[in-house]
């Protein structure tokens, strides 16, 4: 039975080996981390993130070829082909701070491979890395080798935050980049031959590792532009007068563009491509959030998947300090008092003067808005950072409403 581990049981290394173990029977998977928390977590009733279906295929395989496990050095050393999904947050000092990757935890993952290891190794790149990292990997473990064959490799995640378990089942597409000697190409292979399982061929990729490496960078560069693009035009739809939505439907209808990834917002965030919600690492949310705290305002915030914690935590900071990750992290002893966290919309809205909708939960989409007027203060104002609730039917009940880059109210 091939046996694979996955280092890093996050928001990525946690729904793939899920997804991996479900629709392939015939390998046992671990994914392991230092975290024992997270580990705990993945081993209850209640995962550590949230994901709609990841319950359901977690159910139908832990305890049968799927494990999470905490005792790191004892998987890897058993494993034949080993993904490394760790954090590779920006760094946030010395050289390259703000715009370099740290690769920090990637560096003591693949030393931490060397030392363990007692037999030949496929290594997978699965986090998010620069071009050439695998380079720097393959050196770490070729120099520190005790006679092991290491072949390393780039397979890149494409998944969303939200949609992680549908985008697992059906990728657009699988990258995989190899080396391109006699080991190399069978090392691919043999990664292939996991996402055959469920993958058509046409949908699996294979490229150099560089191409790989590179592809992975570009695409997201690419959605950020599209998403950055929007966003300015919303801009200009405000102080012209055009409305957004009607903007995006007439440019997305081109082909050669396209509809997808054209809905303007209050920006995107998250610590990877910084688009997520159940995540709130470098949301916008907490942006707007600290823009209103300077103005003294009182915050009463309701996130279905967020806890306070995590909010106090995001707002105590400039950015999130990668330092100290979150699960291992106590909430701040500055966390802001001018702000709460409700477990209902109801709730946050009550005695309120403005709502802010800054995430795009369906719950959102059909609250009772006619209430939330009745309980809010007077005049009662909505910004829509999401362009989710109709703005006509909210005015018809009295709202004062801003709909991000559509007209004003007059
Ligand atoms: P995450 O922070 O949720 O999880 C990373 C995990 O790795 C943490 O639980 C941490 O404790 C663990 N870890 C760190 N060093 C370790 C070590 N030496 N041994 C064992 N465990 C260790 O991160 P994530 O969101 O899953 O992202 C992982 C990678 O995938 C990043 O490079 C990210 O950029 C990339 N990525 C993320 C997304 C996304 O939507 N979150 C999508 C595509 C790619």
């Amino acid at each position: 039975m091939v046996k694979i581990c996955c280092i890093g049981a996050g928001y990525v290394g946690g729904p793939t080996m899920a997804v991996i173990a479900l629709k392939c029977p015939d390998i046992e998977v671990v994914v392991v981390d230092i975290s024992k928390p997270r580990i705990e977590a993945w081993n209850s009733d209640t995962l550590p993130i949230y994901e709609p279906g990841l319950d359901d295929v977690v159910k139908q395989c832990r305890g049968k070829n799927l494990f999470f496990s905490t005792d790191v050095e004892k998987h890897v050393a058993e494993a034949d082909i080993i993904f490394v999904s760790v954090n590779t947050p920006t760094k946030t000092r010395g050289l390259g701070a703000g715009k370099a990757a740290d690769l920090t935890y990637w560096e003591s993952a693949a030393r931490m491979i060397a030392d363990v290891s007692k037999s030949d190794k496929i290594v997978v790149e699965k986090s998010t890395v620069p071009v050439k990292t695998a380079e720097a990997i393959e050196k770490i473990l070729t120099h520190n080798s005790k006679g092991i064959n290491y072949q390393i490799l780039s397979n890149p995640e494409f998944l969303a935050e939200g949609t992680a378990i549908e985008d697992l089942f059906k990728p657009d597409r699988v990258l995989i980049g190899g080396r391109e000697t006699p080991e190399g190409r069978k090392a691919v292979q043999a990664l292939k031959d996991v996402y055959a399982h469920w993958v058509p061929e046409d949908r699996i990729l294979t490229t150099n590792l560089w191409s790989a490496e590179l592809s992975k960078l570009a695409a997201n560069a690419f959605l950020a532009q599209r998403i950055s693009s929007v966003n300015a035009i919303s801009a200009l739809c405000e102080a012209t007068g055009a409305n957004v939505s009607e903007v995006a439907y007439a440019v997305g209808k081109d082909t050669r563009i396209g509809p997808k990834f054209l809905n303007a917002s209050v920006g995107f965030g998250g610590s990877c491509f910084q688009k997520d919600t159940g995540d709130t690492r470098e949301t916008p949310a907490i942006d707007v959030c600290k823009g209103l705290l300077g103005d003294k305002a009182q915050i009463s915030i309701y996130d279905p998947q967020v806890t306070e914690d995590q909010i106090q935590r995001d707002l105590a900071m400039n950015k999130f300090d990668w330092d100290h990750p979150m699960h291992l992290q106590p909430t701040s002893p500055t966390a802001v008092k001018q702000v709460s966290c409700v477990w209902d919309a109801y709730e946050a809205t009550k005695g309120a003067h403005g709502l802010c909708i800054l995430t795009e939960w369906d719950e959102f989409k059909t609250l009772d808005y006619q209430k939330i007027f009745d309980n809010m203060q007077k005049p009662a104002f909505v910004f829509d950072g999401r362009n989710i609730i109709d703005p006509e039917k909210l005015r018809e009940i009295g709202f004062i409403v801003y709909s991000i880059g559509k007209p004003l109210d007059a």
